[in-house]
């Protein structure tokens, strides 16, 4: 599924974020930035060693916020690591949080030139951020950044497994009735 916003491409796809070709490819890391599970697994064994040297030397990151690195081996030049709300029931400002992750994500990739980027779908995994709640947030953070900066011309969101892939198109959809 594709959509333009403002000029931009915004594209919702199934599949592996560690092969997608855009300049930067969005990694759901963890506050330490040294590593774990699910997609930062995946992305740290895809790039290689140089990632996580270059991650030792930012002193983690606060959740919400977003720090660049080398894309290593990866066919994506950069990697922008930001850390989701661990989801407690929707009363610790997750909400905010999570669109908050992805507009220092867009912002942090404007400040480096970057023109092209694929996001996972942050907290809906080990962190079990609701799915649907969760693609509601992400794709209303990013079109309201789209309709408001011009320099990013695209947005692709990669959905590990058909049933995030659905929610987040079921999102879209009801989004521009
Ligand atoms: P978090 O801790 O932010 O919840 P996870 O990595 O556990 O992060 O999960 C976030 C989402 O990333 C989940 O929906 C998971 O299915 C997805 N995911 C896992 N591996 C990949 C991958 N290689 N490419 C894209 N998405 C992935």
């Amino acid at each position: 599924m594709q959509i333009t916003i403002n000029q931009s491409l915004l594209t919702l796809l199934e599949g592996d974020i560690t092969e997608q070709d855009t300049d930067a490819i969005v990694n759901a890391a963890n506050k330490s930035l040294l590593g774990g599970g699910g997609v930062d697994g995946a992305i740290h064994r895809a790039g290689g060693p140089a990632i996580l040297e270059e991650c030792r030397k930012l002193g983690g990151c606060e959740t919400g916020d977003a720090k660049i690195t080398g894309g290593g081996n990866m066919k994506a030049a950069h990697v922008i690591h930001t850390v989701g709300p661990v989801y407690g029931g929707g009363h610790h400002d997750e909400a905010m949080k999570l669109a908050s992750c992805y507009r220092r994500s867009l912002e942090v990739a404007s400040e480096n030139g970057i023109r092209s980027i694929a996001f996972p779908s942050i907290s809906t995994g080990a962190y079990r951020y609701p799915i649907d709640e969760a693609a509601r947030m992400a794709l209303a953070a990013v079109i309201e950044y789209l309709n408001s900066h011009t320099d990013i011309t695209e947005v692709r969101f990669v959905l590990f497994g058909g049933n995030a892939f659905s929610a987040y198109c079921k999102a879209l959809r009801e989004m521009r009735e």
